[in-house]
């Protein structure tokens, strides 16, 4: 087995995971290279690479003390430029699901409402400090170099005329839900990975207001499978305001317009959202961002890949961003690179203990969603196979949750990928689920 030298990684896509990927290689490496094709403005907030910027964006309590632990003191850092901390989350949310609201008690899990831009400027500005890490914004990658027989990238292929090359030890792509990766390595001859694809038909339109004074509970409307698929949500974020963001699936889809906008809001299950809007100021337009499908590329299941590559992040599994996952699954794998990196030689097979580690870690988040997508009739795809069994266990626990703390409080820690979903299966839980008292609609 030849070792690779850990001279000089190079990172594609300068956002979440490539900024998080980043981190971790400045560890391991003597020199980190994070190229982003989009060139950083103070004016521009929302960039063109990250479209899905202007949306709400929760960060889930394992992202953020994966975050907290590759960046300390980051979560007092968000808070001081105005994020809202929240230490127990629970307590903070009015939240409407499975016909009733949740319990409303502690878990102890933290998290921080803020924007998606806000987040990665902070996280950025870290990552730039690190002496070792070099950011090149305004820089496309058009493509990877090989070593001749194909068996190595040996670096990248940067965009411009003429184009230029800069050679690396590992090249990691986070280049997201438009990674090229696939086509780059069938044009040095291998095999593409398997594409798993659900079409959720889903649309967000998230608008901004003035946040009343003290206002700082996280709201979330559910729907309800088969037939009601609009949802929604309004979190406080920085600079004292508010974003409202709603969301639906086929024709029962958001719009632009400010007047139906209103009437999504007031046709969802509860009047929750509709009320708090009422009133408020407005500070911009209303933006839409279509997700017609969830993708997972299996580079698992890929018998021969080359060495010096890997793919992160939304590049391997792009997931339904309504359970807000996706954050943290980024952050879940950078921790797997970390922690390969430490126990393993980076060699040409070091892409297989990777990419079978980085399958277990999104198969929990993408099953947890697919599962419950396969529920509305608007989706198209291969539902999962999950036994009859298990699957109205899951019902019945989404139900019995909103009547009983303890199965609450384990579910939120699955959600938010604190604890395996392995965990709800614990006696103490089944028992309740099984036995517990189901609450009707008019207790809750
Ligand atoms: C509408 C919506 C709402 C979401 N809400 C949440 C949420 O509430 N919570 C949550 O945790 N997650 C959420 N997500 C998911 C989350 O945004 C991503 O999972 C997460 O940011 C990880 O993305 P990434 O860094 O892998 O890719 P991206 O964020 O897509 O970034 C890819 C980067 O690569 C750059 N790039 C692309 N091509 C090139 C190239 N050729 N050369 C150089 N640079 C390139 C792009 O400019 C971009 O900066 C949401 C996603 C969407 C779409």
């Amino acid at each position: 087995m030849n070792l690779i030298r850990k001279d000089h990684a190079i990172v594609l896509g300068g956002s979440m995971a490539g900024l998080l990927t980043a981190r971790v290689l400045s560890k391991h490496f003597q020199r980190v290279t994070v190229i982003e094709k989009d060139a950083f403005e103070e004016r521009r907030v929302v960039r063109k690479g990250v479209p899905h910027g202007h949306q709400l964006h929760i960060v889930l309590a394992r992202g953020l003390q994966i975050m907290e632990a590759y960046f300390p003191g980051l979560t007092a850092e968000l808070a001081a430029g105005g994020a809202v901390v929240s230490d127990d989350l629970a307590l903070d949310m009015c939240w409407f699901a499975n016909e009733g609201y949740r319990p409303q008690v502690a878990t102890g899990l933290k998290s921080v409402m803020l924007t998606r831009p806000f987040l990665e400027k902070t996280i950025r500005k870290r990552a730039a400090e690190i002496p070792n890490i070099m950011i090149a914004d305004g820089t496309r990658v058009a493509g990877l170099c090989g070593d001749s027989d194909g068996q190595r990238i040996t670096g990248v292929r940067l965009a411009g005329r003429p184009e230029q090359e800069l050679q690396a030890d590992l090249v990691v792509d986070t280049t997201g839900r438009g990674s090229k990766s696939p086509a780059w390595l069938a044009e040095i001859g291998y095999p593409q990975p398997e594409l798993e694809e659900v079409h959720v038909k889903i649309r967000y339109a998230s608008r901004l207001y003035r946040r009343p004074r003290g206002f700082r509970t996280l709201i979330v409307t559910g729907g309800q499978p088969p037939f009601k698929a609009r949802q929604g949500a309004v979190q406080p974020i920085e600079g004292e305001r508010l974003i409202v963001t709603l969301h639906g699936r086929g024709s029962e889809n958001p719009s632009q317009d400010p007047a139906e906008f209103e009437a999504h809001a007031r046709a969802l299950l509860t009047s929750d959202i509709a009320d708090v809007m009422e009133g408020l100021e407005p500070l911009g337009d209303i933006v839409t961002y279509n997700i017609p499908r969830t993708r997972w590329l299996h580079y698992e299941k890929l018998s021969s890949f080359p060495a010096g590559y890997l793919v992160l992040g939304d590049a391997i599994c792009a997931l339904n961003p309504v359970y807000g996952q996706g954050m943290t699954s980024a952050a879940l794998q950078v921790e797997v690179l970390d922690r390969l990196l430490e126990k393993r030689p980076l060699n040409e097979t070091f892409w297989k203990p990777f990419f079978k580690q980085i399958a277990r870690v999104v198969g929990v988040p993408w099953q947890l969603t697919v599962g419950e997508d396969f529920l509305y009739p608007q989706t198209e795809g291969i539902p999962p196979s999950m036994p009859g069994v298990v699957a109205a266990y899951f019902r019945r626990l989404m139900q019995v949750a909103n009547g009983d703390s303890r199965v609450f409080q384990a579910l939120f820690n699955v959600m938010h990928l604190v604890k395996q979903p392995t965990s709800l299966f614990h006696p103490n839980i089944v028992w309740r689920v099984l036995w517990g008292k189901q609450p009707s609609a008019k207790e809750v």
